[in-house]
């Protein structure tokens, strides 16, 4: 199974959005820019809304079947390691093997002496075309590679052989990330993580590294721009050595966890997959949740009360919606609105306030990394939510398919 050149990954956290993503993806194929949608979620996504990776799967089914979609398409267990990947075995033919927690592990001296063997055919210098700087291959630099990615490599290696035991070689889509982690990865750590995962024989099609700069869920990158344009292009160039010397799949490309609405660079990540004719994979996860919340609001009457009620929910409950997600929001607590002020908005202010227009007045990024984490006060309400999902799926649909297409995959594919 081979992911083809550009990708697009849509989380829905509800599972009710499908139709509505994918026409967003069949409108770029329709402008002449082939992008296969992939709909990921984490395990901790189904662990706070208590859902299961086959809700995922029928809903990809559904919507694929709906709209007659005779293109790939995937579902990813975005986010999973050993201990939780048996949930998504059957349902999953795309799997995002996360070794974060595993970076700086200890490994064992016979591990890290066949590492270091196996990098002897390299040579004392490694020249990759296109930057500037060589890689000078000494002892030291190898075990300083080898104590920091070694043991997360290797574990995803478990990992990947676990799955092919169970679903079989070839037969599903590979990811290797290591974005959630506060220390972003330098082209020479991807040259050498990627000389692991040879090593390992992991088929990854995607690799998804911590890029410099800030994250942040579900509004625009925080950092500098030139200097993700400068590490972007030199992991292009890496991954494009790494499949000549290394023997690594052909399409192999870089997979960019967003955290959604990554605005700013999106241009800067088409120029460079343009100017040297390679693939990409962005996930988005929450921006389609958000879009719900906006389109119940401007749906106005009991949609906006329940939009309101979802922000008093979560501005009560702050503390705990934003722990799980503590290095990837950064919320100006004196830039949140009372419940008293937000009680008298109308739908349209609440949903201008919450839409990912940068530059609009009413734009509110705090407001918006609130919602984006509150989705745990949506899951509790349970029916009462979905059964206003279905009633306001017009609206609701609108949004989302308007979002996806007009804010990100213009950006991104130059539409
Ligand atoms: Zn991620």
């Amino acid at each position: 199974m081979e992911l083809s050149k550009f990708s697009f990954g849509v989380g829905d956290r509800f599972n009710h959005e499908g139709n509505a993503q994918l026409k967003a993806i069949i409108k770029a194929n329709d402008k002449g820019v082939e992008v296969t949608p992939v709909w990921n979620k984490s395990n901790r996504e189904h662990d706070i809304v208590h859902s299961e990776p086959k809700g995922t799967r029928i809903e990809a089914d559904n919507a694929v079947k709906t709209l007659g979609w005779e293109g790939g398409y995937c579902v990813d267990a975005d986010h999973i390691n050993l201990t939780n990947v048996d949930r998504f075995v059957d349902y999953c033919d795309f799997f995002t093997l996360d070794v974060a927690a595993y970076i700086g592990n200890e490994s064992s001296s016979e591990d890290v002496a066949a590492f270091k063997k196996s990098c002897e055919v390299l040579g004392d210098e490694v020249n990759i075309p296109g930057i500037v700087e060589p890689i000078n291959l000494t002892g030291e630099l190898l075990e300083t590679v080898a104590k920091k990615y070694l043991a997360a490599i290797n574990e995803a290696g478990k990992i990947y052989r676990h799955i092919e035991n169970k679903k079989g070689a070839g037969t599903f889509i590979t990811e290797v990330s290591m974005d959630e982690v506060e220390t972003p990865q330098t082209s020479v750590d991807m040259f050498f993580i990627l000389k692991m995962i040879s090593n390992q024989k992991i088929p990854a099609q995607t690799i998804a590294p911590k890029f410099t700069g800030r994250f942040n869920k579900g509004v625009d990158y925080v950092g500098n721009v030139d200097q993700f344009a400068k590490e972007f292009e030199q992991d292009v160039l890496v991954i494009d050595y790494a499949i000549k010397e290394f023997g690594l799949p052909e399409n192999l490309k870089l997979s960019v966890h967003s955290g959604s609405d990554k605005f700013s660079i999106y241009p800067v990540m088409a120029e460079v997959i343009k100017k040297f004719d390679k693939g990409l994979h962005v996930k988005t996860a929450g921006t389609t949740w958000l879009e719900e919340v906006i389109g119940l609001a401007i749906s106005g009457n009991e949609g906006l009360k329940m939009a309101k009620e979802i922000y008093a929910g979560a501005l009560e409950r702050k503390e705990e919606l934003c722990a799980p997600y503590a290095d990837v929001i950064d919320i100006d607590d004196s830039q949140l609105p009372s419940v008293g002020e937000v009680a008298g908005w109308s739908g349209e202010k609440f949903g201008d306030t919450l839409r990912h227009i940068p530059g609009h007045p009413d734009y509110n990024a705090n407001f918006r990394q609130l919602i984006h984490v509150g989705y745990k006060v949506a899951a509790e309400m349970g029916e009462k939510y979905t059964s206003m999902l279905k009633k306001y799926a017009d609206v609701v649909g609108a949004c989302v398919e308007e979002n996806i297409y007009e804010r990100h995959l213009k950006r991104l594919f130059g539409l």
